[in-house]
């Protein structure tokens, strides 16, 4: 229900700029992609890092003969990419300075 007086286009909450259907109280669509790019690069950096450490600790911790503990190894070192990558993203999409 549209309120008497009122207008249809919002401003965005970072740039200001007036985009009609917005809703309050956030972002328009070019100022969202910027943060989710901005969001996802460190999410990468940060993913990276923790994969490199998972690959330390699996490398030392789990002996070379174990057979299938090398193999369960590498995709705990995947698993935990992909997951540290989403986790950070969407963390990052809160809490980064606009
Ligand atoms: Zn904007």
């Amino acid at each position: 229900m549209q309120l008497s007086g009122g207008s249809p286009d919002v401003p965005c909450l970072t740039c200001g700029k007036r985009v009609y259907g917005l809703r309050w109280g956030t972002d328009c669509p070019e100022c969202t992609a910027r943060r989710e790019a901005r969001a996802n690069r460190l999410a990468g950096r940060v993913a990276l890092v923790a994969t490199a450490c998972m690959g330390l600790y699996v490398w030392f911790a789990v002996p070379a003969e174990s057979g299938l503990g090398r193999v369960y190894g590498a995709i705990g070192v995947l698993v935990t990419y992909v997951l540290t990558r989403r986790i950070v993203s969407r963390i990052a999409m809160e809490y980064l300075p606009r």
